[in-house]
């Protein structure tokens, strides 16, 4: 139990939080505004800057970013969402709760994403909409996926729950361009947080309206601009839900991405660290994205080969031990039994998710990480896995 080693605990990941949040925090309690006010449109314009200019609205979480997004474009009944079977519960939820089909499809053994062959294979006239998921923050390959979705008139949203920071072919993730829209996630372990937050972007107006009013029952002004005229004024013009993002969160949101770029450099140089380091042993680094386009190094996702001295509970486990906590990202759709039993999904029709499933860890890595830290993760990876 008490290993001597065990003088440090390294979490799989922390966010970085310093007096400039707990300050905003403050701020905002004190300002007496604590939802729907001026810190949520702050956040929400300082997004939209950052990314390039467009429209951006906020919500309590991705997850209801997604589902509302998916309300927006029409997705329901009847209708077919692809999404890879490699990525959180989330993804296939905000689908599932509209009353959508979700069609976990197998990943790209690179990207670790949805694989556009894959999604061809599983096109029916029923097909609606396109979910890739920008994994660990490597930006996907958008441009089979958008050739498809122009092909056979589908919709493309991208779940970017891990990706802000990231950018492809010159463009941020999240600048929305050829997407219906990107959707990001704030909560604690993503690459910056509010708690609990996401932020829907697109570059189409009547869009964001509409997702302004899904956020709030439905309601077609927002409390903010309620106070301007005819205070007690309102109307429910569709069925909304309530999933708007709250003042104290944007405060620290606005905290967070003023820090993005220093946080997403330390991200960098830990995850330069790591390949160089680990490259000589038995693994599978994780793909590095084009030259040009930026990672944005939310997870570092190693597969061990086969040939590695330890599996990967072997190796969990043997982290663990020497107070190093590591991830594991995911476990597919395929396998949980809710989905396993209403789809009537077998691990058959997922080859390349099961392999990667198998051989997967993510090791910790965020912002707040020491060089110690990281010399310590990088000297045990290499005790365990040198053969
Ligand atoms: C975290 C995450 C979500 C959900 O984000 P919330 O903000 O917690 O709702 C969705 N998709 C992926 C890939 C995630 O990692």
């Amino acid at each position: 139990m008490n290993h001597p080693m065990k003088t440090r605990v390294i979490p799989h990941a922390r966010a970085s939080i310093g007096e400039e949040e707990i300050d905003a925090v403050v701020g905002t309690l004190r300002s007496g505004w604590l939802t729907g006010g001026p810190m949520v449109q702050a956040f929400e314009q300082a997004v939209s800057a950052y990314l390039g200019g467009p429209q951006a609205v906020s919500t309590n979480s991705n997850t209801m970013g997604l589902l509302i997004t998916l309300k927006a474009l029409g997705i329901g009944p009847g209708d077919e969402v692809i999404i890879p079977t490699n990525t959180f519960v989330a993804t296939a939820m905000s689908a599932h709760h509209l009353g959508a089909t979700v069609v976990p499809v197998d990943i790209d053994p690179h990207t670790l994403s949805l694989a556009p062959d894959q999604v061809a294979a599983a096109l029916t006239p029923r097909s609606r909409c396109l979910l890739p998921v920008h994994l660990g923050g490597l930006p996907c390959d958008m441009e089979p996926l958008h050739a498809l979705a122009a092909r056979h008139g589908l919709r493309l949203v991208e779940d970017a729950a891990h990706a802000l920071s990231a950018s492809r072919g010159g463009e941020a993730v999240g600048a929305a361009h050829r997407s219906d829209a990107t959707v990001f996630s704030f909560y604690a372990t993503k690459t910056i947080t509010c708690g609990e937050g996401g932020m829907v972007t697109t570059q189409n107006a009547d869009l964001a309206a509409r997702l302004r009013r899904l956020r709030h029952h439905g309601i077609d002004r927002d409390a903010f601009n309620r106070q301007e005229s005819r205070s007690w004024d309102y109307d429910v013009v569709e069925d909304g839900y309530k999933a708007n993002m709250t003042d104290i969160a944007a405060a620290i949101g606005l905290a967070q991405l003023r820090k993005l770029p220093a946080l997403q450099a330390r991200r960098q140089a830990i995850a330069h660290r790591y390949r160089e380091a680990f490259a000589p042993l038995p693994l599978h680094l994780p793909a590095a994205p084009p030259a040009g386009d930026s990672h944005a190094w939310h997870l570092f996702i190693i597969r061990l080969r086969p040939e590695a001295p330890l599996d990967r509970d072997g190796f969990m486990l043997a982290m663990q031990r020497r107070g190093i906590q590591c991830g594991l990202h995911y476990i597919p759709l395929h396998r949980h039994s809710f989905w396993r039993q209403r789809l009537g999904l077998t691990p058959q029709a997922f080859p390349v998710a099961e392999e990667v499933f198998a051989s997967s860890v993510t090791l910790p890595l965020y912002a707040a990480m020491s060089d110690d830290d990281v010399t310590y993760v990088i000297e045990t990876v290499g005790d365990l896995l040198s053969c």
